[in-house]
């Protein structure tokens, strides 16, 4: 059963005009999975793909973070998943600190929502907007705030297959610790 606080705040979310990048997409994406959920990812924002589906993770970033989620034993279907700003930006540009601040709140209520165990946060951008620190090395491998975790956003793995086994094991890390 959907979660009717989510509903309500995905309705508002694709309605937003709050920031420029309203303007020009062609869906807005919320996100997507169960409320309440033991785990959250969160990346950066939705691609080509995503902004046509209105669905987080559906293009080929999406198809490697499944790859890496069933690597590291999670199902999917039980994570929520979305990202720091919720509509594309033109020609997938880095989202600009007035728009992250716009959106911010969003990811704000649905982890009120969701009320996840761990929330992985996925790149520097997602860092940086959550725990205002960038800088993946040396955040990876510890909880912030004893619920955030950092690792590397798909695209970076998708750009640098080497980081793949370092993304597994930070999956594979969270995954234990969603259970304690
Ligand atoms: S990116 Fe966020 S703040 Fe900007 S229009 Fe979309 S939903 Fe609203």
């Amino acid at each position: 059963m959907i979660n009717e606080d989510l509903r309500l705040l995905e309705d508002q979310i694709s309605a937003c005009r709050l920031c420029q990048l309203g303007e020009n997409r062609n869906r807005a994406v919320p996100g997507s999975g169960p409320a309440p959920a033991r785990m959250m990812l969160v990346g950066e924002a939705p691609g080509r793909e995503e902004d046509q589906s209105g669905q987080p993770f559906v293009g080929r970033g999406g198809r490697l973070l499944d790859v890496a989620l069933q690597q590291a034993g999670l199902n999917r279907s039980e994570i929520f998943i979305t990202s720091v700003i919720k509509c594309r930006p033109p020609n997938n540009r880095k989202p600009m600190k007035k728009e992250m601040a716009s959106c911010l709140p969003y990811l704000q209520a649905q982890m009120e929502i969701v009320r996840p165990k761990i929330v992985c946060l996925m790149g520097n951008t997602a860092a940086a907007a959550v725990l205002g620190r960038q800088g993946i090395q040396s955040l990876r491998g510890q909880l912030w705030q004893e619920r955030f975790a950092v690792t590397y956003h798909p695209a970076a793995v998708l750009r640098n297959r080497n980081l793949m086994a370092e993304f597994v094991s930070d999956l594979e890390r969270l995954n234990s610790l969603q259970d304690q």
